[in-house]
């Protein structure tokens, strides 16, 4: 039985998705640069790097113009500061395209996220995990180019990386809920909508029964089960299909994280309905079901089947924001809410981006718009979160609405 005491074990192993190596900036092809339209965010240690950077005088007022901090309250540790991009291109931008703070005081000036950018890294339990932002369309690009779904490779870390891992036990049931659950997301024989159900199910008995009685192994006969007999997740597919519920849920999302790009975000949600911005964030709105059924038809006939991009896109978010989160049972459950509603947030936003024309670079733009939104706006998603927990929206009943509207 799963006692909940300190251990630690040394971490050798890193591991990362077999496209990553693959990753290549698409440069002038790229529809919403990296450089443009959101605000970078990064930690304090990193304002601190490029505020104490000796500087010409033109460098110091680009930085007095481009960086500020974020306003009290939201300011931590880790997300301090921000590169003010959020209506046009970053001041640092020169009109060549090349960065004005790498080029005057060196690549390691620059904030981890822009020398990372796509790539991210993060040591768990299970390894090193080694991923790709969607946030970036040449990700996008290579999850669509990848029709027989996303492997993983692992090797060893380099000796001098080995790293040590210290926690209660739940961090050490990481390992199997993270790759059980991708094998879940990855099951083909059934739908995608689907397979989160059945996900839903299986992460519903851990955080039902806790960490404390948590077993491996009957857990993993438990998912068999699940996916042995389709009957124990029909009943959820049947109460599908409520599309004012769902939709009023994809305006709400909008409205909280369309701060960044609120024009493009005004402009997409206009497309099924009428918005009305009435001061200090909030909006009021009106939608049509019609409409946005239409939508869907035009979306679905232009596409056909394209069920393995969805499973891509929900296999590198899961893997890239390192679900679930185990460090209670009930925050296991917030992983797994957050997962539905990216993915009813990506469908949604890309069928009305789409809109009468679909085209995959529109559906490359929504997907690059959700994950700048959300999954690189940690508070963000913490506060739509919480919402569907003040709500009573969290139950396994509201994701099937939210993953089938
Ligand atoms: S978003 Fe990606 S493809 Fe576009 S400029 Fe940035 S790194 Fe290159």
């Amino acid at each position: 039985m799963g006692q909940n005491t300190e251990k630690t074990i040394q971490i050798k192993t890193q591991l990362r998705p077999a496209i990553y190596s693959s990753f290549q900036c698409i440069a002038d092809r790229c529809q919403n640069n990296c450089c443009h339209d959101w605000n970078i965010r990064f930690s304090k240690k990193d304002y601190l790097k490029v505020k104490r950077a000796p500087k010409t005088p033109e460098l110091e007022e680009l930085a007095r113009q481009a960086m500020h901090r974020l306003p009290d309250g939201q300011r931590t540790l880790e997300n301090y500061a921000e590169f003010c991009s959020g209506t046009g291109k970053c001041a640092w931008q020169q009109e060549n395209g090349l960065c004005a703070l790498q080029l005057g005081c060196g690549e390691e000036t620059l904030p981890l996220v822009c020398r990372q950018f796509p790539r991210h890294k993060l040591n768990s339990p299970m390894g090193r995990l080694h991923s790709l932002s969607t946030a970036c369309e040449a990700v996008v690009e290579l999850l669509w180019n990848t029709p027989e779904g996303m492997e993983f490779c692992e090797d060893m870390l380099p000796k001098q990386q080995w790293y040590i891992v210290n926690g209660d036990n739940n961090l050490f049931f990481h390992p199997v809920l993270m790759s059980t659950s991708i094998d879940i997301l990855q099951e083909r024989r059934f739908s995608l909508s689907r397979r989160l159900m059945i996900l839903g199910l299986a992460l519903e008995t851990v955080r039902n029964q806790g960490f404390e009685k948590f077993q491996p192994d009957e857990w993993l006969t438990r998912v068999h089960y699940l996916l042995s007999e389709p009957s124990l997740s029909e009943p959820l597919e049947r109460s599908k299909h409520n599309l004012p519920l769902y939709l009023a849920h994809q305006y709400r999302t909008i409205f909280k994280i369309c701060r960044m790009r609120k024009g493009w975000w005004e402009t997409l949600v206009n497309r099924v309905g009428m918005v009305e911005y009435t001061g200090d964030y909030q909006w009021e709105s009106t939608y049509s079901v019609t409409e946005y059924q239409k939508k869907v038809e035009i979306f679905d006939d232009y596409f056909g089947d394209i069920s393995y991009f969805w499973e891509n896109l929900m296999v590198n978010t899961f893997y890239f924001l390192a679900f679930p989160d185990v460090s209670s049972p009930e925050k296991l459950w917030k992983s797994y809410v957050n997962l539905c509603n990216l993915y009813s947030l990506f469908r949604f936003t890309a069928i009305i981006n789409c809109g009468e024309s679909p085209s995959q670079e529109k559906l490359f733009e929504a997907v690059v718009m959700v994950s700048r939104g959300m999954i690189h706006n940690k508070q963000q998603m913490a506060l739509l979160q919480d919402e569907f927990f003040n709500n009573d929206s969290s139950s396994l009943s509201h994701m099937a609405i939210l993953v089938q509207g």
